[in-house]
This record gives structure tokens, sequence and C-alpha cells, in this order.
């Protein structure tokens, strides 16, 4: 059986999938929902747990009304020093990268074209200190990043430099 095998390693970011940043949960119990192609959340139904807009037996969270929501799964090409692989990260380790949660992400990029790809392009090149870890669940392609640390110092966040790009201000 394999083990949960985990390596640290410092790495260079060389490219980031931007075509798919993120991917859709059910708000309630968390499974992936299929993508749709429109923009705002609007899946109303989700086959694992049948939980729908209309549901009144289960109980609300937060505002109510939304019924699905958005994390990131972020593939990216880290560069050691002796090879060059793919890996995926997830939304906890996406986090730190983008300085936001997948959900404002969307929101911004829906007012701000091109995000994600001018998000991939601020952080390529970015030296990173990654824990990885291969999964035991065997049809896994990619290793996982369990955590990451960014190595530069006075390192901004991708949504810190695309919202200064745009001139957003955080607390406008
Ligand atoms: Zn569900």
């Amino acid at each position: 059986m394999d083990v949960d095998k985990r390596t640290t390693t410092i790495c260079t970011v060389v490219a980031i999938d931007h075509t798919a940043l993120y991917y859709t949960v059910c708000s309630f119990c968390e499974r992936t929902l299929p993508e749709t192609n429109t923009a705002p959340p609007s899946v109303t139904y989700c086959d694992h747990c049948n939980f729908t807009r209309n549901t009144s037996t289960v109980p609300h969270r937060g505002g109510g009304g939304s019924t699905s929501k958005r994390l990131f799964r972020v593939l990216m090409s880290v560069a050691t020093e002796t090879k060059v692989f793919e890996v995926v990260m997830f939304d906890r380790a996406a986090r730190v990268l983008f300085g936001c949660s997948a959900q404002d992400f969307v929101d911004f990029a829906k007012l701000h074209p091109f995000s994600g790809e001018t998000a991939s392009k601020i952080l390529e090149g970015e030296m990173l200190k990654v824990t990885l870890s291969k999964p035991k669940n065997g049809n896994a392609q990619h290793q996982r990043v369990v955590s990451v640390v960014p190595l530069k110092s006075g390192f901004h966040p991708a949504m810190d430099t695309l919202r200064e790009l745009h001139g957003v201000r955080p607390d406008c």
C-alpha cells in the first residue's frame, strides 16, 4: 500500500493553467458539482445531498440562496534544480498565492477579464517552498501541494497585484 509520502522542496513556478483555476462544489455537502458555463453560481440542485434552493427542511447557511461555491484547484508546473513537473494545488494552499478565496477571485474576474491569465503571469517565476504529498489514491495523476511558503521577502499575493493594476483599493 502506498503511504501518503510527503516531501518538502524549493521550486520555481514555471506555468499555471489559468483556464481551470477553480471548481464548483455544493455549498452544503462540498461535493464537486458539474461545471456550468454560466458565470454566477447557478447550480440549484446537488445529486449527492439533494440540496435545492427551495428546500425548507435543510438548515440554511449564511445568506441562503447560493447552493454552490468555488474552490481553488490549480494545476501548475514547477521546476526544481533537477526537473520540471506538474503539481495540483487545492484551496488552502492556493489562497496563500492568490490572497483571496476562489469565489472572490471569480467575482473579480467577472469585472476584469483576463484576471486568471494575469494572475498566472504574476505568479510565474515565484520561488516557493512547497510540501508535496503523493496521494494514496492511485488514480490521482499529480502530486498535491500540501502547503506553500513564498520565499521572496515582501511577496504579494496575486490578488493584491491585480487590484493594484486595476486601481481597486481593498478598503473601498
Ligand atoms: Zn450537496
